[in-house]
């Protein structure tokens, strides 16, 4: 991950570490975007002593460039992302913070390969993902405006890539 704690103290290598007990593990409370998608803010707990800390994770960015369905490439934009999850996910009661951490999370994972050419059905099929753990209809009203997305205006590709999640065969007698 090319992540910086910046809580953590000078010099030093480990990552997410308690400032109550040192220990390493932690789980994520609530992730939020800070300093407009460059770093995220997040709430952790540690699991060794319950201490809850906040951590702000500097994404190193670079430019990531999304290949399309025809071929074109374009640069990643998180605001037409998060635009299409918003969308997709009216009047399913998942608060615009959630949809904004899912691009966040998507956006850290897309940072941290070494390649930075990603194909935009992949990010689609990320994007599913994050929405499985939250709300099945938002899971089906995403993945079925993502299939007009993805006539209309070529933003997002097909569900074929999802295949392998396991949801998705379910989902695909559904749709
Ligand atoms: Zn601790």
């Amino acid at each position: 991950m090319f992540c910086l704690n910046l809580n953590n103290f000078p010099g030093g290598t480990q990552g997410m570490q308690c400032p109550s007990c040192q220990h390493t593990d932690s789980r994520v409370l609530e992730s939020r975007s800070a300093d407009i998608g460059r770093s995220v803010r997040r709430r952790r707990e540690c699991l060794n002593c319950d201490f809850r800390f906040t951590t702000y994770e500097r994404v190193e960015t670079v430019p990531i460039t999304v290949v399309k369905r025809n071929g074109n490439r374009e640069a990643f934009n998180r605001s037409k992302l998060l635009h299409g999850l918003l969308r997709a996910c009216e009047k399913t009661g998942l608060e615009p913070s959630r949809l904004e951490t899912v691009v966040d999370e998507l956006e850290l994972e897309l940072q941290g390969r070494s390649g930075r050419e990603v194909a935009s059905r992949e990010i689609g099929e990320l994007a599913l993902q994050q929405l499985a753990g939250m709300s099945d209809v938002a899971y089906i009203r995403f993945a079925s405006v993502y299939r007009q997305f993805q006539s209309v205006a070529d933003f997002v590709a097909t569900l074929d890539g999802l295949s392998q999640h396991p949801r998705s065969k379910s989902l695909a007698a559904v749709l």
